[in-house]
């Protein structure tokens, strides 16, 4: 039996608009709903960004104290994991929420382009937003746009600026970073374990991609995202109608590779994340 295959479901991101895909949850409420689904599907991780009332993107604190709320309350045991990520907010206030002590944050350790601008990673911020993870004993997901990114995280691991064992998301797809490849995937694996055996991994496709990089995460022994964030579409005909119904699709893949899918419990172990309190 191979190891259990952890599923972060990547909820509402900061992009995808109702235009996209009227599935996409904005308001709170909202979020809660379509997690509450996902988790059902299969989904241990949420990962979440928050919107204003405008539906922009947002780091407002108490936003995320509301949404972290709601999971918490009707998806007991899901490990959440709040968005530090550089659109919803400058500097500093991407990381205002970390004082909620959230299982998990994202955290860049780099810079690189975007589709449309620079994002922008300055060392001084990443080492004050890893300190905060260490601060509230959050556990820091790292979001691997470049391989300068994952090597990074290693020496960040072996000097204490961030708590080992490492988890490393490596993302591809997005236009003017790293491409779907499969032969770099494979060098990123080989290269985190290389510097870094006790760290785990997972991976992320973004648009018509995703599908792709779960399969080769889940068939390679990793742990991988879908969600609406990502992609909007169940394949090219079809708009997602849920994040519920992109988790489904990647269970299907686990099932086909073999792979059981993690439970919240499971994922809390293999992660070192705190079993949360009077949950069964
Ligand atoms: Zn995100």
């Amino acid at each position: 039996m191979s190891d259990p295959c952890i599923i972060c479901v990547a909820i509402t991101g900061s992009l995808p608009t109702k235009e996209n895909n009227p599935a996409v949850p904005i308001s709170i409420d909202e979020q809660i709903e379509s997690t509450q689904e996902a988790f059902e599907a299969g989904a241990s991780i949420a990962h979440c960004h928050v919107r204003d009332d405008e539906g922009r993107p947002t780091s407002d604190p108490e936003r995320f104290a509301r949404l972290k709320e709601g999971i918490e309350k009707y998806c007991p045991g899901m490990i959440v994991q709040l968005s530090t990520g550089g659109r919803s907010g400058a500097g500093q206030a991407r990381g205002g929420m970390l004082p909620l002590a959230p299982d998990m944050a994202s955290l860049s350790v780099g810079s690189n382009n975007f589709p449309t601008r620079v994002y922008e990673n300055p060392p001084d911020l990443v080492d004050w937003l890893a300190s905060e993870m260490v601060k509230h004993r959050i556990k820091p997901e790292i979001e691997a746009f470049d391989l300068s990114h994952i090597v990074q995280a290693t020496r960040m691991a072996q000097n204490g600026r961030i708590a080992a064992p490492l988890y490393v998301q490596f993302v591809m797809g997005v236009m003017n970073a790293m491409p779907v490849d499969e032969p770099i995937f494979d060098f990123y694996i080989e290269t985190l374990k290389r510097l870094a055996p006790d760290a785990l991994w997972c991976a992320a496709g973004i648009g018509a991609a995703q599908i792709t990089v779960n399969e080769w995460a889940i068939a390679k022994g990793g742990h991988t995202r879908t969600g609406l964030e990502d992609n909007v579409r169940l394949d090219r005909d079809r708009l997602a109608p849920s994040n519920a119904a992109l988790v489904k699709r990647t269970a299907d893949l686990c099932e086909k590779y073999e792979r059981p899918v993690a439970t919240w419990a499971q994922a809390r172990e293999m992660l070192g994340l705190r079993m949360p309190k009077g949950v069964a």
